[in-house]
């Protein structure tokens, strides 16, 4: 039915078979695909986990996100260096370990975490690391090693399981699209009031409307399975858990829109996933809720294929995973048309991400009623939120929106919390105080990951690490994002140097001014959004590292760093 071969899977194959990407098989894949060498080279450059030369037989990939280098990550580095031999992005003498480092592999709530051939391995500690490293130097089976992510919420408030995270009937929820019509169940999800759920808000009505209403019958559903915003891992939770509420509502989606084929772009870092999707698509066929008349509907042929992304945070964007989809670099596209009007290979798509399809799913199944809030009409539906940081039970919770702050911080068990980033680096930064403010729409929107950080952080330290994750992860194609991020390093560095005056935090809002008004796309918009908040909302770290305008200058204090180096060569 749908003959369409992703580059990019192309790509895992042979790296999967072959260890890297060699000229020998980019070449056999320029003349199989009609595409020249150039343009193959082009995309294979852009992806952080794709590799030309031959990695050690364990490759690892390590992060440095914030919450990891708060758990212990630089130990943790340390440790896997001494013990496997091999310097970061190097591999060691023997060709056995190759050590590479991620900017987040969504374990966020149980850092420090690494991926070991793309396994899961968490919570290490410098001791377990060496032991680790020892056993897969004797022959152990990685497998018997691997770790197995939580799967599990943390339902600590019975009234908050009634949507996602109470037991699923499997195939409830398409059950009832034989006796709907595609408009009956664009209504139900109206009358729901669901919204796109990664943090764009955006009704989901309206989307699967326009997709509905285009001439073109090919049409196309696409899962965003890239959460790749630090502290983000609900998809990793619904995944394991619930693969075929996922398919029910891309199912549920297909029906409603007059879609023929769906896709699931998985993010590369959550690879041991796929048994668990390939499982359920393969029961589903069994079922005949996918294929030719789909869920006994005469007519509704519908099919679900799975692409894996290859690290690129740029990729959860939408146009920019649709260009990835196509083979392509997964850089933004220039917004002239909505992917509902020409999106996958130009025609009419649906880019819904994991929690919304499978929130479509539930309101299908039970209705849209018990969907709605009664106390914040505005903010209807609950919402599953990554905790993690700072907090005695990081993990995933279901919330109904309208929860205040200080409830969220009291029932993870925040530990003297002092500030929270929500919806990740590019979301808002706010000091714990905020205790009435409340999540929903109406207020903080959270697209679901919480990071709290304590006292005793460093909160420039925490604005270095997601300057760093941006400038790694712009994409690089406009100047006011490849520029930007870069420049404010240069104000962020002098800042930890003490260097910095208040005239360098001007400059900071002029730059953060010029990359919200013209970056392409979300990621340069939002990118000095937790610099600015922390001008605006932490006075007293700001002043801690900032003289004023015309303070003396300080000869001493500007060549410390430059000392330090010169007592460390000698
Ligand atoms: Fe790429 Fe940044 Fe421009 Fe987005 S804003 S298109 S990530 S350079």
């Amino acid at each position: 039915m749908f003959s369409h071969t992703f580059l990019l899977n192309q790509l895992w194959k042979i790296q999967h078979e072959e260890g890297y990407l060699s000229d020998k098989a980019i070449r056999l894949l320029s003349r199989q695909t009609g595409r020249s060498w150039v343009d193959l080279e082009g995309v294979i450059s852009f992806y952080h986990f794709f590799r030309r030369k031959p990695a050690g037989r364990f490759l690892i990939f390590l992060n440095n996100s914030i919450l990891s280098e708060f758990a212990g990550f630089p130990e943790v580095l340390k440790a896997f260096q001494e013990s496997t031999g091999a310097h970061l992005n190097q591999t060691d003498p023997t060709d056995t370990f190759t050590l590479q480092m991620a900017s987040c592999i969504g374990l966020s709530d149980v850092e420090p975490a690494a991926l070991i051939n793309w396994r899961p391995f968490i919570n290490l500690t410098p001791e377990k690391v060496h032991h680790l490293i020892h056993q897969l130097k004797s022959g152990t089976d990685i497998d018997d090693l691997a770790d197995r992510p939580l799967s599990d919420a943390y339902p600590n408030d019975e009234e908050n399981k009634r949507l996602m995270i109470r037991p699923y009937q499997e195939g409830m929820a398409i059950s009832k699209l034989i006796r709907m019509s595609p408009d009956e169940v664009i209504k139900e999800i109206m009358e729901a009031g669901l919204t796109g759920l990664g943090g764009a808000f955006f009704p989901t009505h309206l989307k699967w409307q326009s997709c509905r209403n285009q001439a073109d019958p090919e049409k196309y559903i696409v899962c965003n399975a890239d959460e790749g915003e630090p502290g983000t891992f609900k998809d990793r939770f619904l995944i394991l858990k619930y693969p075929g509420l996922l398919l029910e509502g891309m199912i549920t989606a297909g029906f409603a829109v007059g879609a023929r084929q769906g896709v699931i772009y998985l993010r590369g870092e959550y690879q041991y996933l796929i048994p668990k999707i390939k499982d359920a698509i393969r029961h589903f066929k069994n079922e005949g809720w996918l294929g030719n008349d789909a869920c006994g509907i005469p007519g509704f042929d519908f099919d679900i294929d799975l692409v894996i992304g290859a690290g690129a945070y740029i990729c959860g964007e939408e146009t920019a995973l649709l260009e990835s989809l196509e083979g392509h670099r997964g850089e933004p596209r220039p917004r002239v048309h909505y992917p509902t009007e020409r999106g996958y290979l130009g025609k009419p798509t649906v880019v819904n991400n994991v929690e919304t399809l499978c929130t479509a799913a539930r309101i299908l199944e039970q209705g849209f009623e018990p969907y709605l809030n009664t106390r914040h009409p505005d903010s209807p539906g609950t919402k599953l939120f990554s905790i993690a940081g700072d907090c005695l039970y990081p993990g995933i919770y279901e919330i109904t929106w309208g929860i205040t702050v200080g409830a969220l911080l009291e029932r993870c068990g925040a530990v003297d919390p002092y500030a929270i980033q929500i919806s990740g680096p590019s979301g808002e930064l706010i000091p714990a105080s905020w205790k009435d403010r409340m999540l929903g729409l109406h207020d903080l929107r959270c697209g679901g990951s919480v990071m709290i950080y304590n006292r005793q952080r460093d909160l420039l330290q925490i604005l270095q690490n997601y300057n760093r994750f941006f400038m790694q992860e712009s994409c690089g194609v406009c100047t006011p994002c490849r520029a930007g991020n870069y420049m404010l390093s240069v104000q962020l560095r002098k800042m930890e140097r003490g260097l910095a005056s208040t005239e360098d935090v001007d400059k900071m809002n002029d730059w953060a001014k010029l990359m919200e008004y013209n970056s392409r796309c979300g990621l340069g918009q939002t990118a000095p959004k937790a610099i600015i908040q922390a001008a605006q909302r932490f006075p007293e770290i700001m002043d801690q590292h900032t003289r004023t305008k015309n303070a003396p200058f300080d000869l001493d204090l500007a060549t410390s760093a430059y000392d330090r180096i010169i007592n460390e060569l000698r």
